[in-house]
């Protein structure tokens, strides 16, 4: 459709980013468009309109389309946090890294069990981070709805992480 085309125009291809071998996609020419910008919002949201009640992002680059997604659709953001940001009580939920290990974080009162939540980032790679995200909504209380991402790099088979969910991605390469 029209926005897999607007990210495919505007995605960036940097080799060897952040080191040598890693071709690296910058979709900040895609945020940075307003046609583009709006057309993926519209896109990652489309197939779950009229079940959910509000929309997640992951730390940094997933607020912005959480922000965005949200407000086209009149509902709240929940952010899940890099540790050590969020001031109230918090639940986190560790994950591996290509070295070692990181944990993200939510503060469970910020809705109440049961809230239907799309689970939103920009890119769907090995997908540790949209499983921790998952886990920890869960855990939290929370339905994950569905994950929606703006570009799917196929070759890391991040599905293989998120079994079971609704997974729809704009683009995939
Ligand atoms: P994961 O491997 O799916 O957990 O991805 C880790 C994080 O790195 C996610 O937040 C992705 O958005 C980001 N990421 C991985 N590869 C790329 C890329 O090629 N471009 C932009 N972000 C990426």
């Amino acid at each position: 459709g029209t926005a897999a085309r607007l990210v495919e125009q505007h995605t960036a291809i940097i080799e060897d980013f952040p080191k040598a071998g890693i071709t690296f996609r910058d979709l900040t020419p895609v945020f940075a468009d307003g046609a583009a910008l709006r057309a993926v919002t519209d896109a990652l949201v489309a197939p779950f309109a009229g079940r959910i009640d509000a929309v997640a992002g992951v730390e940094a680059r997933g607020f912005l389309l959480a922000a965005s997604a949200a407000y086209a659709m009149g509902l709240g953001v929940l952010v899940i946090r890099k540790p050590g940001k969020l001031p109230r009580e918090v639940i986190s939920e560790s994950y591996d890294l290509e070295y070692g290990s990181t944990s993200l974080e939510v503060q469970p009162s910020d809705f109440p069990p049961g809230t239907r939540i799309l689970l939103l980032d920009d890119v769907l790679a090995t997908g540790g981070t949209l499983a921790a995200s998952s886990r920890l909504m869960e855990r939290a209380g929370w339905v994950v709805a569905g994950v929606s991402v703006v570009l799917e790099l196929e070759e890391l088979d991040g599905r293989a992480n998120l079994e079971g969910r609704d997974i729809r991605s704009i683009s995939v390469v």
